[in-house]
């Protein structure tokens, strides 16, 4: 009996010690995004013609800042927001660059994809019938919401404390392909990261799931996060102290069903909950080690589209095609015509095993199988809406197969159209190219 508590308490002592072992640090920041001025535009649905007239609860910009045993750090912010922008990111960088040494590679941005959080301009800005007056409201917002997340990071890096990161992996189910064609994959994976302090104490849980945050529909005004907001509210009511991450999957074409109520949105943030919280419950894996970071850029090309057809949107009865053609038409008169987009990747390594594939826009979910059959060594997490959301990013069977997300949605992102069969062959690059920046390579590629 003795030696068995003598053993049990030798194995307390040694947990207690782990964290100062593997030398992470970890720490944890959070602001209310909620606009303090009125009005507040929601972004999401195009036939939205009201701003807000309540809130459900709060919309956040959260922060997980992470430093090996060398002192190699890596931010990750996330935002209830439907997308931010290069414009925001930009800014936000430039300040965290100043305050604390960060590069550009090792700052993560995530959106929450909730259609009830604030307009981040000039995303999806043809949905928007704004006065000059409504955009600089906007505008000022979003100086707001720049701000708060700075500070978000702000307290992250000045909380950076010994810590023991683990990872897990859950499934919900409530995500279909809403597509719905003969082939409709869908992602349930669930990855859970949990950060505690030596004592054990659970400081963070950052988790993903694919699923639009389109639970509630263009007539809801109540600013909210959607399903993913419900589930941060449920996991830091059963963890109090704790702040919850979520970081959207690539989510393009996997949404909730049923839907519409505020009452489907609490079930499903409670249903990805219960479901991180049986992650936690179990044994998780000890992410432990160096911490790398990696980032390029690629271009994703528009297929040629007559100026024709935009001249005749012009005249069109169509208001969104409308402001799209102006888009495109003022764009070629100035000299620089719409033929391409950027499109930013970026990846974690952290030790051996734990990479976090961080992808830019409304992406497919075909894109993180893919990743996963081709990388199916170490524990991944691939993300969607990471960085900035400039349009839908469809597979090649997707754009083959048209539709609201190859071809459609491009009128409300005021982009001139389709983008060639070449758009899955260069965002797959671009993940080879951080991968190999952090010394993975394919096993899988071209089968
Ligand atoms: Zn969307």
């Amino acid at each position: 009996m003795q030696r068995t508590l003598l053993m049990i308490a030798c194995i307390c002592m040694a947990l207690r010690g782990l964290a100062a072992v593997t030398g992470m640090q970890a720490g944890v920041g959070r602001a209310v995004i909620t606009p303090d001025t009125q009005p507040v535009w929601l972004a999401g649905y195009a036939a939205r013609t009201t701003p807000a007239t309540g809130m459900l609860h709060h919309v956040w910009a959260k922060a997980l800042a992470i430093e090996d045993g060398d002192g190699k750090r890596a931010v990750i912010i996330t935002a209830d927001v439907l997308g931010l922008t290069r414009e925001l990111t930009t800014i936000i960088c430039a300040q965290l660059a100043a305050k604390h040494g960060l590069t550009r590679q090792q700052i993560f941005f995530n959106a929450s994809h909730t259609h009830s959080g604030p307009v981040v301009w000039p995303s999806l800005s043809v949905c928007c019938a704004f006065t000059p007056q409504d955009q600089q409201h906007v505008v000022t917002q979003n100086r707001m919401l720049a701000e708060r997340m700075v500070m978000a990071v702000d307290h992250a890096v000045a909380t950076l404390a010994p810590a023991e990161l683990s990872l897990g992996y859950g499934t919900a189910g409530f995500a279909i392909n809403r597509r719905k064609r003969d082939i409709a994959p869908v992602d349930h994976t669930v990855p859970v990261l949990r950060v505690s302090a030596p004592d054990g104490t659970v400081r963070a849980i950052l988790f993903n799931y694919a699923c639009h945050g389109t639970t509630l529909q263009g007539n809801n005004l109540l600013i909210n996060g959607d399903y993913a907001g419900f589930a941060m509210l449920e996991l830091e009511r059963a963890y109090p102290g704790a702040t919850a991450l979520f970081v959207q999957g690539c989510a393009g074409d996997q949404g909730p069903e049923p839907r519409g109520t505020v009452a489907h949105a609490a079930a499903y943030g409670k249903t990805l909950a219960e479901a991180v919280e049986r992650v936690l419950a179990q044994e998780m894996k000890s992410v432990a080690g160096a911490l790398r970071t990696a980032f390029t850029e690629t271009r994703l090309s528009f297929r040629p589209v007559g100026l024709d057809v935009f001249r005749a949107e012009l005249t069109g009865s169509n208001p969104f095609r409308q402001r799209r053609a102006e888009r495109v038409l003022y764009a070629f008169n100035a000299g620089s015509p719409m033929t391409d987009i950027p499109y930013p990747v970026q990846a974690l390594r952290m030790g051996e095993t734990t990479v976090f594939i961080f992808l830019s826009g409304e992406i497919v979910v075909d894109y993180a199988r893919r990743i996963r059959r081709d990388y199916p060594h170490p524990d991944l997490l691939v993300a969607g809406y990471c960085n900035e959301v400039q349009s839908y990013i469809p597979s090649l069977r997707v754009l083959r197969e048209g539709g609201y997300e190859a071809d459609d949605s491009m009128i409300y992102y005021g982009l001139p159209g389709p983008f060639t069969d070449a758009v899955e062959a260069s965002v797959l690059d671009a993940v080879a190219t951080v991968c190999r920046q952090l010394g993975l390579t394919p096993t899988s590629r071209g089968e």
